[in-house]
């Protein structure tokens, strides 16, 4: 089994694990050191990402690559936590930001998609205030974002932070986040995006909702109809029809709406003003205050 195999395993196996509800795994020390090295070679040795259960002093059987657990559990030995976090008791302002940075550093020595870790040159985690109540979801970092490290930096971004001033907020005080940390590939092209895939978006989803899990924002909204698919999976309809009704992700209300890029695309103050409508939405729903004035924007161009 090559290193990239013995890695896919070992997540598949992880969020299996996750998936049947387990919170933590045990592992030694040294493992968890070993774990958080950052990865240099594709042929990294096999042994230093084993995440099975260990002993201390237990010798592992040479022949063993399933992950089996160890009929006794050790008491000892540091508890990682897989990307659960109970939703039912609150976080306080260290524990968020100490999950958030932990959360950081495993989302940037990703290697689950093989093709998107050749072509990247950034991870783009998510920017902005993790004690926020809004949380923006795009869909995929483009070139600028690829770059820069950071969602939402070119057109499109430049059009959401003119979104969040006509709401009187400052993206400093909102987090943003992507379906996809890293850019998609466009093999032989140096420019232009693609949607990501499903197994793209779904290889990728334990990240977001932990973000969202940490944040726990009383609002979130979905920019476009893949932000939508990547949460909630693929729709019978599209985006034109979603936009505007509340939907629920993770127990949190969450507003469909347009992609900036398509308002960059379709300059008609009819598409503004429905994506407008979907903000005036938001800031009832956040309790902030709407004025007359903002009601009024994009009726008449
Ligand atoms: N479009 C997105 O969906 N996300 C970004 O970060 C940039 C553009």
């Amino acid at each position: 089994m090559d290193y990239s195999e013995l890695l896919d395993a070992t997540i598949d196996h992880l969020e299996e694990q996750q998936a049947r509800g387990q919170r933590y795994v045990d592992v030694a020390d040294a493992t968890l050191e070993a774990l958080n090295r950052p990865v240099h070679s594709p042929e990294a040795p096999a042994r230093q990402q084993n995440t099975e259960r260990e002993r201390p002093g237990a010798t592992r059987p040479s022949s063993r690559v399933g992950f089996q657990p160890a009929p006794v559990p050790p008491p000892e030995v540091p508890k990682v936590d897989l990307f659960v976090y109970d939703r039912s008791k609150p976080l306080s302002r260290e524990e968020k930001e100490n999950a958030m940075a932990d959360l950081r550093s495993r989302a940037m020595q990703c290697v689950k998609c093989d093709q998107l870790v050749r072509s990247r040159q950034n991870v783009v985690f998510g920017v902005g205030n993790i004690h926020t109540d809004l949380m923006f979801i795009g869909e995929a970092p483009g070139m600028d974002e690829d770059q820069a490290g950071e969602p939402f930096v070119g057109k499109a971004g430049q059009l959401l932070n003119k979104v969040l001033q006509t709401m009187g907020l400052q993206r400093e005080n909102i987090y943003i986040g992507n379906v996809l940390k890293c850019r998609p590939d466009t093999p032989g092209q140096r420019y232009g995006n693609r949607k990501p895939t499903p197994t793209e978006m779904n290889t990728c989803l334990p990240y977001l909702q932990a973000q969202i899990d940490i944040i726990r924002p009383k609002v979130i909204v979905c920019l476009g109809g893949t932000a939508v698919e990547g949460l909630f999976g693929k729709a019978q309809t599209g985006i034109m029809k979603l936009r505007g009704n509340w939907m629920t992700f993770r127990d949190i209300p969450t507003m469909p709406t347009y992609h900036p890029s398509y308002l960059l695309r379709n300059q008609a103050i009819t598409e503004k003003r429905k994506l407008w409508e979907d903000m005036l939405q938001v800031m009832e729903r956040l309790e902030i205050s709407v004025t007359d004035k903002h009601r009024g924007f994009f009726l008449k161009g």
